[in-house]
């Protein structure tokens, strides 16, 4: 019927048409789950394995790498594998990849941290989480367990996938020439990394990488050019970490973070770009300005910042098919708005344009599918 047509030519394929069958046919990618946790997070992990394979994993049998600072213990080896007919390996993260580096007084580091704790800056006190964002941002790339894979898939403890999700994105991702794909792109709390952008804007100076039309997602619309930095900035500027001298983070103060970054407890990405001299050379950056211990900073606005700085557009993937939850935060097809994102999986992401966000908006606030088609994914 025409009513039908109509939505056709407007939505993602699996709202027309009904869940596909899952294409198994073509070979598996170089590619694996990747699990950071602990022992006593196990229940959370079950929760997290029995929705991905419901909804992914039953039919593709990627493996799983699962990486813990301490041992894990029988129990949550036995379980895991109860959970999964795939590969799993389970590796420990040494003190290279975990912890203080030499190079940092652990005093003053955790003089910071507990600075953090006492300002009520959400993780901030928690010495564990800095290491747990630090290993993320710059290590687990390097792992051992991970050295024969090309692509990741982060898994996290409590999260939820909706629907079924039935074709191979890593595949897609190598059809389509992506490098980083995600689902859910919020802001981030400011007093967690309040000069964080001060040090990627200067990475991305001091090495003359031009935008090349990410960077500008990242950046806070300006409307008077004078305009004089927030109180807090300025008092988070005269808190910050000793910098290397040759950064003049003074001539940055022209653009300013928007605090937007793609959340990383999801993410499906080609390890070659964490691999690169130019990633590393960033983290390597970030790092030694101290942000990971004077301030909280996320791998989250870690990577999406390198990304900025690195990548364009069109090598991102915005995984909008993607029902996912994590904590109090969804991505739900049928009526998410679409934000400046393209309509149609894997079609470039070419434009922010302000124009093109609202017809976006519009196109997903005007319909929901899961009615007037009675197939989908439902958020549940
Ligand atoms: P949130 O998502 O930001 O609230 O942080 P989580 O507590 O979920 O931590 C992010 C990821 O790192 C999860 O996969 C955790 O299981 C893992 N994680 C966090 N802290 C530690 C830690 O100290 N040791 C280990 N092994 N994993 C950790
Ligand atoms: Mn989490």
């Amino acid at each position: 019927p025409p009513a039908i047509r109509k939505i056709s030519e407007k939505h993602d394929k699996v709202f027309v048409t009904g869940c596909v069958e899952p294409d198994t046919s073509k070979p598996r990618a170089n590619a694996a789950f990747v699990v950071l946790a602990r022992n006593k997070e196990l229940d959370g992990v079950v929760q997290s394995l029995k929705s991905i394979e419901r909804h992914f994993n039953r039919w593709f049998h990627y493996p799983y790498v699962f990486l813990n600072d301490g041992d894990f213990n029988q129990t949550f080896k036995d379980t895991v594998r109860n959970h999964t007919s795939s590969k799993v390996e389970f590796g420990k993260v040494g003190p290279d990849m975990w912890g203080y580096p030499d190079w940092v007084d652990p005093k003053v580091a955790k003089e910071g941290i507990n600075k953090q704790g006492d300002n009520a800056i959400m993780y901030g006190g928690m010495e564990s989480y800095h290491f747990m964002c630090r290993f993320y941002s710059g290590f687990f790339y390097k792992h051992p367990l991970l050295a024969q894979y090309e692509w990741y898939w982060r898994l996290e403890p409590e999260i939820k996938y909706f629907c079924d999700i039935t074709y191979d994105p890593f595949l897609k991702m190598i059809e389509h020439n992506k490098t980083y794909g995600f689902t859910i792109a919020v802001k981030e709390l400011r007093e967690t990394v309040p000069n964080i952008f001060r040090y990627a804007s200067a990475y991305k100076r001091l090495n003359n990488l031009t935008s090349q039309g990410l960077w500008e997602m990242f950046i806070e619309p300006q409307p008077e050019k004078e305009a004089a930095p927030e109180d807090k900035d300025k008092e988070a500027q005269r808190n910050e970490p000793p910098r290397p001298p040759e950064i003049d983070l003074e001539a940055m103060e022209g653009e300013k973070y928007n605090m937007c970054h793609f959340w990383s407890n999801f993410e499906i990405a080609r390890l070659d770009f964490f691999r690169s001299k130019a990633y590393e050379d960033f983290f390597q950056m970030m790092d030694r300005s101290g942000g990971f211990w004077m301030e909280r900073w996320g791998d989250a606005p870690i990577h999406s910042l390198a990304a900025g700085a690195l990548l364009a557009p069109r090598d991102i993937h915005y995984f909008r098919d993607f029902g996912y939850r994590h904590t109090t935060i969804q991505h739900c097809p049928p009526n998410a708005p679409g934000r400046q994102l393209p309509r149609e999986p894997f079609l470039e992401m070419t434009t922010l344009d302000e124009r093109k966000r609202r017809e976006e908006d519009a196109y997903w606030d005007e319909i929901d599918p899961v009615q007037e088609n009675g197939v989908g994914c439902r958020c549940r």
